[in-house]
């Protein structure tokens, strides 16, 4: 195994490290007092600027208008950014639309990627992901009630769905339905779709308050509903009865690119636990950093920091190399997920009443990133699919 940062990928990292510093520190604390509509023209200006590094939307090839970095030279990207509220979301590199552009690219139809794919990656439109319904569990995602029925030309939708992640103002939405109810098999019973947000029958009802926030654009999930949504024929994204299969596809590398992400976020964490933990005086001249308890903290995050880390880029390494993912993405996810709350958690407890104000970005990723334990899975199904690999070869059948 060989995953060290090449010459190039150092590179990469320093330049991002370089942009981070110059231009998204200070933005960082205007969206933290101001919202997240107050900063939107300064944003603009970021992401222009960031476009002009080469590294804008790292993850698509240069000939669709990316930086065309591989899976692990977006790692350590990644790693970098996350340790900014506004990295990914500057450099065109965040949920949801990493994923529907990864989507576009494996399975758009050449039409499809030149309108939807191309303006996605240069960054002039926005998009959503709709799965997810209110009605049925969506860690069972073979299960759910939306479906599109051809009627001559057109698809006909009916359905209802929220989390849709940045759906207040997306141009377009990647949606899953069931167009195949009949079918035995129920893995291929549904298809994906693409089209724009502005057809008739599409709406959005709300901004879903999430831990006592709306939000609005992109940092938002919306509740939405279908009611006789026609869209043309061609608006299927990949096969028809391929639903869950593109969605697989489309989860795999999107749970590396999260993944390394948190490991971002919880490297500035634990640097803001040290800093504050050394200058915070409990009397005159004991910094809190004394204590042992806080040595501990610092001491079980590094370790668990770097365990993650590690697992993160072998199974970007993996996926490079081998092209399967299944088990080593269930791995980092719900361990990453569980070292970023602990992480985040102990960071907050060291800067006492500081930590649950927003002059940090400690109690932002906190709530906000409570929703890693479940989005893209829950960490049950996750632990299900590590221990099914882990015991099948024991020649026990673990049973869903
Ligand atoms: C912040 C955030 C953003 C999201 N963004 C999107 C998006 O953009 N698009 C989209 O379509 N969806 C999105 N989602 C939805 C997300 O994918 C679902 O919440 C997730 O799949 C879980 O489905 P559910 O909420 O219906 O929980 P349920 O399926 O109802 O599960 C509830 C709980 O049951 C437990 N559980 C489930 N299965 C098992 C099992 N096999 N064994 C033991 N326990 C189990 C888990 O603890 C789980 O949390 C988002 C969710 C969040 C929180």
């Amino acid at each position: 195994m060989d995953f060290a940062l090449t010459q190039k990928a150092s590179e990469i990292c320093r330049q991002a490290e370089d942009f981070v510093n110059s231009h998204l520190v200070d933005l960082e604390k205007a969206v933290l007092a101001e919202g997240w509509e107050a900063i939107q023209p300064r944003l603009a200006e970021v992401r222009e600027k960031a476009r002009q590094t080469g590294l804008f939307t790292p993850h698509m090839s240069k000939g669709h208008g990316g930086g065309g970095l591989t899976l692990l030279e977006q790692a350590h990207l990644s790693e970098v950014l996350g340790q900014n509220l506004l990295g990914h979301v500057a450099f065109n590199f965040a949920a949801p639309d990493v994923g529907n552009m990864e989507l576009l690219h494996a399975f758009g139809s050449p039409e499809q990627q030149e309108r939807f794919l191309k303006p996605l990656a240069a960054g002039k439109i926005r998009s959503t992901f709709l799965m997810t319904e209110p009605e049925h569990a969506g860690s069972n995602p073979v299960w759910m009630s939306t479906k599109a029925e051809l009627q001559g030309d057109e698809w006909v939708l009916n359905g209802h769905k929220w989390f849709a992640t940045a759906a207040d103002g997306a141009d377009f939405c990647v949606i899953m339905a069931i167009t195949d109810p009949e079918e035995e098999n129920r893995y291929a019973r549904a298809s994906m779709f693409v089209f724009p947000t502005d057809v008739e029958g599409l709406k959005l009802v709300r901004n879903v308050s999430v831990m006592g926030h709306e939000g609005s654009g992109w940092m938002s999930h919306g509740e939405l509903t279908l009611e006789n949504v026609r869209v043309p024929k061609d608006s299927l994204l990949g096969p028809r009865r391929g639903g869950f299969k593109l969605a697989q596809t489309r989860l795999g590398p999107g749970r590396i690119h999260h993944a390394t992400r948190w490991v971002g976020v919880c490297k500035r964490a634990l640097r803001m636990m040290c800093e504050r933990s050394a200058q915070r005086e409990l009397s005159p001249g004991k910094p809190l950093a004394q204590q042992q308890t806080i040595q501990e903290w610092i001491a079980e995050s590094r370790a668990e920091i770097e365990a993650a880390r590690l697992m993160v880029l072998q199974a970007a390494w993996k996926i490079e190399q081998h092209g399967e993912f299944r088990e080593d993405v269930s791995l980092i996810k719900f361990f990453v997920a569980g070292v970023l709350q602990r992480v985040l958690d102990r960071a907050i407890q060291v800067h006492g009443a500081l930590g649950m104000t927003d002059d940090t970005p400690l109690a932002f990723w906190y709530s906000h990133e409570r929703g890693s334990r479940i989005y893209d899975g829950p960490d049950e199904v996750h632990k299900y699919v590590v221990a099914r690999s882990v015991l099948g070869e024991y020649g026990v059948k673990v049973k869903r």
